[in-house]
Order: structure tokens, then C-alpha cells, then sequence
């Protein structure tokens, strides 16, 4: 039998990740300049970084025949006096996808199942697959997580509940209350990894406690990243934070060197820079409303959103997406989140915001 016959069925069975279509390629499909094109499809931060986390990253060079510090010692002192848990209480991820996958692998194989949510982050289904366990996708309330369907989806061999909150690509929020209620009726075997990778871009008002959570809640593993608010996507560093015993088990299965040192650099220094995350807080607010209002003028639905993207109804959105290749505008299609008639934009400067909507208008026939 060829080798590819041997591969596991739940290996041969998965849909790849889709991720946004980068600037470079369009460039050379279209022949266009790359200044020529914008790009709000991977909702990655206008603003660039840090200055900051650049200045230490440049000086992180220096050492770059050395190893990183497999424990991103630095890195986890920082995150330890930001956020008030213990050292031991952070597992550091190569962006936050590498932790989600780390929880996944803890908790799952086959034989035992986790519970995600329709529409909810696709690297969900993705590692649960890649475990070889049973994911149960549970249908979604005007696009958002239905924590009761979760809570009634949990069976007895279900170890697993991933939440996205802010959810990417709907940008739904959850009350607090109901997902407090949610994690003291989810059974004691089953961890819960809510996964805050937009957390930056909530009104304080609207965040959820989530770290004096971890008190109650032992079974509770929250994710966040670097790659949005704090705009370093490209160095993929993310991390979890949970019960020490909880992160022990995570730490086991990490590769010792996943976090490469000019990222650990950038991330501690990202973090002591207050200013950038004020800055790019308030770009979002502004340029939200910018495209919202321009929804409106449009005529057009969108998902309200409390992340740093929108997902607006525009009918056949694969069309339409293509149509805004042309013109040199690169956006996300998010059927293959059960949403084919969305797009998912990322919210970016005044200017690229203003040409999104001159050319969605132009597309759709509207006015401008
Ligand atoms: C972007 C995103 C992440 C972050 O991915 P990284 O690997 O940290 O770049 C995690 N979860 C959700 C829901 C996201 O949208």
C-alpha cells in the first residue's frame, strides 16, 4: 500500500487552515504594486508595533546564535506582574495557535471529544482533528457562542471546550454573568480554553475577570496573543495562562525552544508600552465606526463587533471578494465558516478604511 494510505484517516481528513491572502502574492497575480494594495484580511494591527518591542528585537539580534532562554524567563516575569498570576502559571506559545494546540494534545486522542461552536475560530476543529478525537460543533445564537447548546453538548467522554471571546470571525462577546454561570455548570473533567486574543480591544467595563476566574475554576485555561493589539504577528508569540498543575502539563508537551529570542525581546518590551496599545485601541475605536457607518450609508448588515474586524453581508461574498482583488483590496470570505455571505474586513487606517468602502461600493453597484 502507498505510504499516503498509511497516513491516520484523521490526518488525511483535514481541511487546511485558509489563512489571508498576503500582499506579495496578490502583487504578483495582478501584476500591481505592492504599495498599490491593502490588506485588512488577518485583522494584524495598522499601527505596525511597538517602538518599543522594534528596539529590542534589533538588539535581540545580536545574541541570534545563541538559543532562546527555553523558558522565557523575562518574558514570563513581565506577564506575571501585568496580569498577577504565578511564573508557573504561563505556558509561552509560538503565537497563541501553538497553545491551543498544546491544550488540545494535553486533554484529547482518540476515544475522547471536545465541544466548539458554529462560526467560532477554525483552529478549533483543526487540532481536535489533529488529535484524532470527535469534535461537536454546536450551533450558534445570532453568531455567537450558545453556552446553554455547549453546556448540553458535553457528553461523558468530552475532556475540551474551546471559546473564543470576542469570537474571530463573528466579533460576539459574552456576557460575563453567562459565562461565569457556564464555567460552575461545566463538569470538573472537562478543561474550558477561553481564548481572549482580543481582549486589548475591550472597554474595561466590558472585560471579563477572567484571571480571578482561574481561582474557582481549575479546569480553566485562558489564551492570549501578541499578534493583534500589541502588532507582532509575524513573531508568533502567544501564551496561556492556567492553574500551575494545568500549565505543568502544557509545558510538558512544549517544544523547549518555541519561542524564538528576538520574540521574547519584542513581547516583554511590548508590553511596558502603554501608549501603543492606548494608540491602537483608539485607531479601532474610530476606524470601527468608520466602516459601521459606512455600512449603513451602504444599506448593508454587519455582525456588531468587539474585536479589531467586521464581518459585513454582501450576498455572494466570494464574488465580491474577488472583485476587491482586483482593485488591489484584500479582504477575508468566511464561507468556509458557514458564512457565505460575509466578508470579514479588518479594521485599519482612516485612508484604507475609506478605500474599502469606495471600492465594496463600487462592487455592489452602490453608492459610494
Ligand atoms: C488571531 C487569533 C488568535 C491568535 O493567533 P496567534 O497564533 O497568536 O497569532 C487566536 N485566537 C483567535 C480567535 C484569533 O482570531
Amino acid at each position: 500500500m502507498p505510504l499516503i494510505d498509511h497516513v491516520p484517516a484523521h490526518i488525511r481528513a483535514i481541511a487546511p487552515y485558509q489563512p489571508g491572502k498576503p500582499i506579495s502574492e496578490l502583487a504578483r497575480e495582478l501584476g500591481l504594486e505592492e504599495a498599490g494594495i491593502i490588506k485588512l484580511a488577518s485583522n494584524e494591527n495598522p499601527l505596525g508595533m511597538s517602538p518599543l518591542a522594534r528596539a529590542a528585537m534589533e538588539s535581540a539580534l545580536a545574541d541570534l546564535a545563541l538559543y532562546p532562554d527555553g523558558n522565557g524567563y523575562a518574558l514570563k516575569a513581565a506577564l506575571s506582574r501585568k496580569l498577577g498570576v504565578a511564573l508557573d502559571q504561563i505556558v509561552l506559545g509560538n503565537g497563541s495557535n501553538d497553545v491551543l494546540e498544546l491544550a488540545a494534545r494535553v486533554f484529547l486522542g482518540p476515544g475522547v471529544s471536545a465541544v466548539y461552536s458554529r462560526h467560532a475560530f477554525a483552529v478549533y476543529p483543526l487540532v481536535i482533528q489533529a488529535c484524532g478525537a470527535t469534535g461537536i460543533e454546536t450551533s450558534a445564537k445570532d453568531f455567537g457562542h450558545d453556552l446553554r447548546a455547549m453546556l448540553a453538548a458535553i457528553r461523558a467522554d468530552t475532556r475540551l471546550v474551546f471559546i473564543a471571546n470576542p469570537n474571530n470571525p463573528t466579533g460576539t462577546l459574552l456576557e460575563n454573568r453567562e459565562l461565569a454561570d457556564f464555567l460552575a455548570a461545566v463538569p470538573e473533567q472537562v478543561a474550558v480554553v477561553l481564548d481572549e486574543a482580543y481582549v486589548e480591544y475591550l472597554d474595561e467595563a466590558r472585560r471579563s475577570p477572567s484571571l480571578d476566574w482561574l481561582a474557582s475554576f481549575p479546569n480553566l485555561i485562558l489564551t492570549r496573543t501578541f499578534s493583534k493589539a500589541y502588532g507582532l504577528a509575524g513573531l508568533r508569540v502567544g501564551y496561556a495562562v492556567a492553574r500551575s498543575e494545568v500549565a505543568d502539563m502544557l509545558n510538558r508537551l512544549r517544544q523547549p525552544f518555541n519561542v524564538n529570542s528576538p520574540a521574547l525581546a519584542a513581547a516583554t518590551a511590548a508590553l511596558d508600552d502603554l501608549n501603543f496599545l492606548v494608540e491602537s485601541k483608539r485607531v479601532n475605536d474610530t476606524g470601527m465606526a468608520q466602516l459601521c457607518e459606512g455600512f449603513v450609508r451602504q444599506g448593508l448588515e454587519w455582525i456588531p463587533s468587539h474585536g479589531n474586524f467586521v464581518a459585513v453581508r454582501v450576498g455572494d461574498a466570494g464574488r465580491i471578494f474577488q472583485a476587491l482583488l482586483k482593485r488591489g483590496v484584500i479582504v477575508r470570505p468566511v464561507g468556509n465558516y458557514a458564512m457565505p455571505e460575509y466578508l470579514r474586513v479588518s479594521v485599519g487606517l482612516p485612508a484604507q478604511n475609506a478605500r474599502f468602502l469606495a471600492m465594496l461600493a463600487e462592487t455592489l453597484g452602490l453608492p459610494g
